[in-house]
């Protein structure tokens, strides 16, 4: 048992510690894909149903919109300014 329970101490702290790289979609402005690195927890939580902004907290609002229609922030700002 206390072996069993190490294993999933450690197998949550991988979790923790380890990000999951998202392909996004192809950007409007430049045409180009792109990959937004995100924690793996919220990954998972986002695979679960999360709303993107409760999965990923700590990502700017830029890459949140990356993920979700692919325009990389370089792009959003050249095309609507800061
Ligand atoms: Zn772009």
């Amino acid at each position: 048992m206390r072996y069993k329970h190490h294993i999933s101490t450690t197998t949550a702290e991988m979790v923790e510690n380890t990000t999951y790289s998202i392909e996004t979609p192809k950007c409007f402005h430049c045409g180009d894909s792109g990959a937004v690195e995100v924690p793996m927890a919220g990954f998972l939580r986002r695979q679960m149903g999360a709303l993107i902004q409760d999965a990923y907290p700590e990502l700017s609002i830029a890459l949140r919109e990356q993920l979700v229609t692919g325009t990389h922030p370089e792009c959003w700002n050249e095309v609507f300014g800061n």
